[in-house]
């Protein structure tokens, strides 16, 4: 049984004021696996002070110690690679495929900062200004628990360079895989209070920071409905939100794509972290000219993604965090027969041979209409729509046909006419023919997939605020006895009045 009774203030492992307890489990066992000790307001009081006091220094450090600081984060993260990894295995059933990415990754993102940071120019001259990027102050990062250590090293790694403190509070249910990190980050040796790290719950932990007089910047990656509300908070102080919502991403094969390389990448896009992801492609868009064999394909290609235990290297795709999610996962599936759509794998109830745990069985339907709710709405969950469409034309509108534009996928074997179509498409990041994750391109949704935008050199500056100083200086104009005054440009003759 894991126990974990502190909380991260100031540099310090600490007992929590608070003294709720909420349980973990291991969702590929459905067991208690331990317990953690829930800050409360008072914490969260306690780590903004903490934030504040360090803020005034930190702020002022120079870029190059700054650096140091991301770099040793890196060290030790990264030393701490295989038990973030056993955590988040145990804390949360992903798969070997998604932690095999994410557990040497979550170092990286501080490396990554460091090299933006080298070359991003904190001054500048714009115009008669001299404008600096000032850190924004004081800074909280809420995060979900589907990605956990990752979320918190991207937001962290940016507040640093910026020169911002943080508060961070994590999801509850991530309890574990908080804790390596918070070791991991302590173990740099960072002056304290620049991050402090409170677990407790949203509604009481996370209200309390995001209404907090002295907390200047909330970034969140959530839901679309929490992030709603923390702006309508945030709007009463005026503070600055970087939010990273949910999504319902396109996949857009093309007509000309080649279907024996193309649909295992799209199930993998589809299925990713077993559905539980914001960018997961869950709208597969297939011209209808091709419809009949890309069914064929993906129901014969889904079974090699098989839903099972998160320690077997040939799973894919891993139980849901809880049972709530579970349920919610299953209340879809339901939905979607109920709205005429027809089930082409997958289904209600657990997969075969598997009696416990949430699991769900990785689901496509087939015959979806983008008005659909499951076409709609983010399941969260490995449920994957196949909606047909006419022509390029149609697979445009019905993309951007969403509430969502958070990312999207087009597979094409021609990469010229598969930009084109990136081109129009409403979503932060569009990737063509399964390319690769760049670390320095932002990531971030438009529409109601979020504001603003994290990593590369948008990630750093929504954590900066610039300040622009426009300099007067006066001058005695010996020659009439009068004073004029002088702007740096344009230069003009001295006289009474006139400026120079
Ligand atoms: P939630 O929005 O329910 O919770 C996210 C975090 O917000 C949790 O830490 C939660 O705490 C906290 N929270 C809840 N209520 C409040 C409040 N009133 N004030 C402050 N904080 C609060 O999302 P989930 O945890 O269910 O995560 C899944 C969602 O995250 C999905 O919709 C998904 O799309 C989105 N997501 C977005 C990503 C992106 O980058 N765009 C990436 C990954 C996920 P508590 O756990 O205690 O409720």
């Amino acid at each position: 049984m894991h126990i974990i009774d502190r909380t991260y203030i100031d540099g310090k492992f600490i007992e929590p004021h608070g003294d709720e307890w909420a349980p973990l489990f291991n969702p590929a066992t459905e067991e208690q696996i331990g317990s953690v000790r829930l800050a409360d307001a008072q914490d969260a009081d306690r780590a903004v002070a903490a934030a504040k006091r360090a803020f005034s220094t930190f702020s002022n450090t120079a870029k190059e110690e700054r650096i140091d600081m991301l770099n040793r984060l890196h060290a030790a993260v990264l030393a701490r690679t295989d038990d973030l990894a056993c955590a988040m295995r145990e804390e949360y059933g992903a798969p070997s495929n998604f932690i095999g990415f994410s557990a040497p990754r979550a170092g990286m993102v501080f490396l990554e900062m460091a090299r933006t940071l080298k070359d991003y120019e904190f001054r500048r001259r714009m115009g008669s200004a001299d404008v600096e990027m000032r850190p924004s102050g004081v800074a909280v990062a809420i995060t979900p628990w589907n990605s956990n250590y990752s979320f918190i090293c991207g937001k962290l790694s940016a507040a640093i360079a910026a020169g911002a403190t943080m508060m961070i509070k994590p999801s509850e249910m991530s309890a574990l895989q908080t804790q390596v990190i918070t070791e991991c980050l302590h173990a740099a040796g960072l002056p304290s209070g620049i991050f402090n790290i409170v677990t407790g719950y949203g509604n009481v932990v996370g209200a309390a920071l995001t209404t907090h007089r002295d907390v200047s910047k909330i970034t969140f990656t959530g839901s679309t409905a929490t992030g709603r509300r923390i702006v309508q908070t945030a709007a009463a102080t005026m503070k600055r939100v970087t939010m990273e919502l949910g999504g319902k991403c396109p996949t857009v094969i093309l007509d000309d794509a080649d279907l024996e390389v193309v649909i295992p990448q799209v199930l993998a896009a589809g299925f990713r972290n077993s559905g539980q992801a914001c960018i997961a492609g869950t709208r597969i868009l297939a011209p209808e000219s091709r419809l009949n064999e890309i069914e064929e394909r993906l129901s014969h290609t889904v079974k090699e993604f098989r839903a099972g235990y998160p320690a077997d290297d040939q799973v894919q795709v891993g139980p849901m965090v809880s049972q709530k999610q579970w349920d919610r996962v299953q209340s879809y599936i339901r939905l979607g027969q109920e709205e005429g759509a027809r089930l082409l794998a997958g289904g209600e109830g657990r997969p075969e041979g598997l009696h416990r745990g949430w699991f769900v069985k990785p689901t496509i339907f087939t015959g979806v209409r983008n008005d659909m709710r499951i076409a709609r709405e983010e399941i969260f969950g490995p449920v994957l729509s196949l909606i047909p469409y006419r022509d390029e034309e149609d697979a445009i509108a019905i993309a951007n046909d969403s509430d969502y534009g958070l990312q999207a996928h087009v597979f094409s074997s021609d990469v010229e006419r598969a930009k084109r179509v990136a081109n129009q498409i409403e979503a932060g990041r569009v990737f063509i023919n399964d390319a690769p994750h760049d670390p320095l391109a932002p990531f971030g949704g438009f529409k109601q997939s979020g504001i603003g935008r994290e990593f590369g050199v948008f990630g750093l500056e929504a954590f900066l605020e610039p300040r622009a100083v426009l300099s007067l200086r006066y001058k005695y104009c010996a020659a009439r006895g009068l004073r004029g005054i002088i702007f740096s440009t344009p230069r003009r003759p001295c006289g009474r009045g006139s400026r120079e």
